[in-house]
């Protein structure tokens, strides 16, 4: 059963009703509401108007189809999604997801999480979120490139700098963002820099935007273990996955003196007791586009490779689930908890299940929720969106640091909240309170939006 005060749960059972099946959808609306008991008794103005009700209910969602042909020329279909959750705060801005777990549900619960991350970095960006049940496995470069294309023809009548910003998620990188931007500059005859976030440095991107999710999740955990008088030198970490945003986590993790010893993709997960060899792993994820087994066998001697179990059974200071939703659910977390973990920060979205959740609360571990702990990467998007609109570059240096501050205000505005509704150290009540104030705060302003 939610755990939803009674003035909000004609607000959840209206989602229920309007969104049937979209089980990630009613996730995450059930977890953002179950925050948002304390607000509504300190401000019952938030109910006027129904403000949550127009919250929860995305602006504009976009589903189209995506028509494109393979190598041997047979034609194929998939699905396009375009979710424009909320523009209060600035134009739509969020990723785009190619995987074939992609639906309706699964856009709506990233654009709604979006949404109030987004109102976290403190830029003028709303929230929204895209992308395709299209598998890009195995696919060569054309028939990405193809797909992409037709992707585009279609959305980009429902995107601009002012209107509806995308970026990458899973399975979208720069590649993609590289194709997308070239047939949006086709169909528009502009070159329109500021329509897609995420691109390559040579055509209008940001430097460490790449490195940028990884790289505030590990910021955002070392300001967590500053509160204890902790920090991440001489720590034992395990990060999941090994896309984009595990990769620069673990590069982080090392740059702060601890040691990152595992790490995933869907076909398993590696153990390596020197610590992770990161050319290795960049070379096999970013440039061959392996399966994760790969390291195991080039590395030799101290890796191992396994598919058996999960790796939340490898013993460690920090963990930073950075897969994908649900990666990590509560028999894990009573694996970790046992094994001694410290602090946990979500890399990925919603990677943790509201059971795993709960009992890392329970269990005094420091935690880090998505929306504020993974901020990073789409902060950084709306830095490449304020030098493309001054037709500027800044250095990497320049840009980090404005990274690791906006990484440092939205853990500090977190604890800031938690603090003054009697839950001190509750980042998610934290994180969920603040965003949802801010974008609030904009609907009211703006009239009935
Ligand atoms: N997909 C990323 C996220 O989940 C980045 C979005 C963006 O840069 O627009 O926040």
């Amino acid at each position: 059963m939610p755990r939803i005060d009674e003035k909000l749960l004609p607000v959840y059972e209206d989602v229920l009703r309007r969104n049937a099946g979209e089980t990630e959808f009613h996730q995450a609306v059930e977890e953002v509401l179950e925050s948002l008991g304390l607000v509504v008794a300190k401000h019952p103005e938030y109910m006027d108007n129904a403000l949550i009700e127009r919250i929860c209910e995305p602006e504009r969602q976009i589903i189209f189809r995506v028509p494109w042909a393979d190598d041997k020329g047979q034609t194929h279909i998939n699905r396009g999604f375009r979710v424009q959750f909320n523009s209060a705060l600035g134009p739509y801005k969020g990723g785009l997801r190619f995987h074939p777990s992609v639906n309706v549900g699964i856009i709506k619960f990233l654009g709604f999480e979006q949404t109030f991350k987004n109102a976290l970095t403190g830029l003028p960006i709303g929230g929204g979120k895209g992308g395709s049940d299209f598998n890009p496995r195995d696919r060569s470069d054309g028939e990405i490139m193809r797909f992409c294309q037709s992707f585009m023809t279609e959305l980009y009548r429902h995107l601009g700098e002012y209107t509806d910003v995308p970026a990458g998620d899973i399975g979208v990188g720069a590649r993609e963002v590289g194709y997308l931007f070239g047939q949006y500059k086709r169909l528009t005859n502009r070159y329109e820099a500021g329509v897609l976030t995420g691109k390559g440095l040579i055509y209008g991107g940001s430097r460490a935007r790449t490195e940028a999710t990884g790289y505030g999740t590990v910021y955002f955990v070392d300001q967590m273990l500053k509160t204890r008088r902790e920090s991440l030198e001489g720590k034992r970490a395990i990060v999941s996955g090994s896309g984009n945003v595990a990769i620069f986590a673990i590069e982080k993790i090392k740059e702060f003196g601890g040691k990152a010893v595992a790490c995933s993709d869907s076909s398993g997960f590696i153990v390596d007791e020197d610590g992770i060899d990161l050319e290795l792993l960049k070379e096999i994820k970013l440039v061959r586009r392996e399966r994760i087994s790969e390291y195991a066998r080039l590395k030799g001697a101290g890796a191992y490779f396994t598919d058996q179990g999960t790796i939340w059974q490898v013993p460690c200071d920090v963990a930073l689930p950075s897969a994908t939703q649900n990666e990590l659910n509560g028999k894990d977390a009573e694996v970790l908890i046992r094994n001694g973990v410290m602090a946990v920060g979500e890399g990925a979205n919603m990677p943790c299940t509201p059971e795993a959740v709960r009992l890392f609360q329970n269990a005094n571990v420091l935690f880090g929720p998505a929306k504020a702990a993974n901020a990073g990467g789409v902060a950084t998007s709306a830095l490449e969106m304020q030098q493309n609109a001054s037709r500027d570059s800044w250095t990497f240096e320049e840009t980090e640091a404005r990274l690791a501050m906006i990484m440092r205000r939205i853990h500090d505005s977190c604890a800031e909240t938690a603090e003054s509704y009697g839950a001190p150290g509750n980042y998610v009540l934290g994180a969920n309170i603040t965003g949802f104030v801010r974008v609030a705060e904009a609907m009211e302003a703006l009239g009935v939006i």
